[in-house]
């Protein structure tokens, strides 16, 4: 069920403007308004899920398609075979702002380990 408080519900709704990129029956990814690399796409599923501790079973397939679309978002900004790094924040503590799930896709930089 869309949620119409949530931000990101609205943005698959069109009823918030984003700079949507891919779109896949399951998933829309988009550019990040606040970017944190050279390529910074948030990747969400078309279905509200608040946080990885709410993902169930049958959520496997469309959790699974936001690693599809990392792969094909990769290849469309030429960042696959350098490198690039997917996220997904759960709840306050790894700073979860947006509690509808998200890959974040960020590339097209040298990327840090340990993660801040
Ligand atoms: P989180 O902090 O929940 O892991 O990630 C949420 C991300 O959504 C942040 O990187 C933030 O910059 C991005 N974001 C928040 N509001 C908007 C918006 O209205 N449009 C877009 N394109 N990105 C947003
Ligand atoms: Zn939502």
């Amino acid at each position: 069920m869309p949620d119409s408080d949530c931000l990101f519900c609205n943005i698959v709704a069109g009823d918030i403007p984003a700079d949507v990129i891919y779109e896949s029956d399951t998933a829309i990814a988009f550019r990040d308004i606040n970017p944190q690399a050279p390529t910074h796409v948030v990747i969400i599923p078309r279905q509200h899920i608040s946080t990885i501790n709410d993902i169930d079973d049958e959520h496997e397939p469309i959790v699974g398609s936001l690693f599809s679309a990392a792969k094909a978002i990769a290849a469309q900004e030429g960042i696959a075979d350098d490198g690039y790094r997917v996220v997904m924040n759960c709840n306050k503590a790894a700073g979860q702002s947006v509690f509808h799930v998200h890959l974040h896709l960020l590339g097209g930089r040298i990327m840090n380990w340990p993660p801040g």
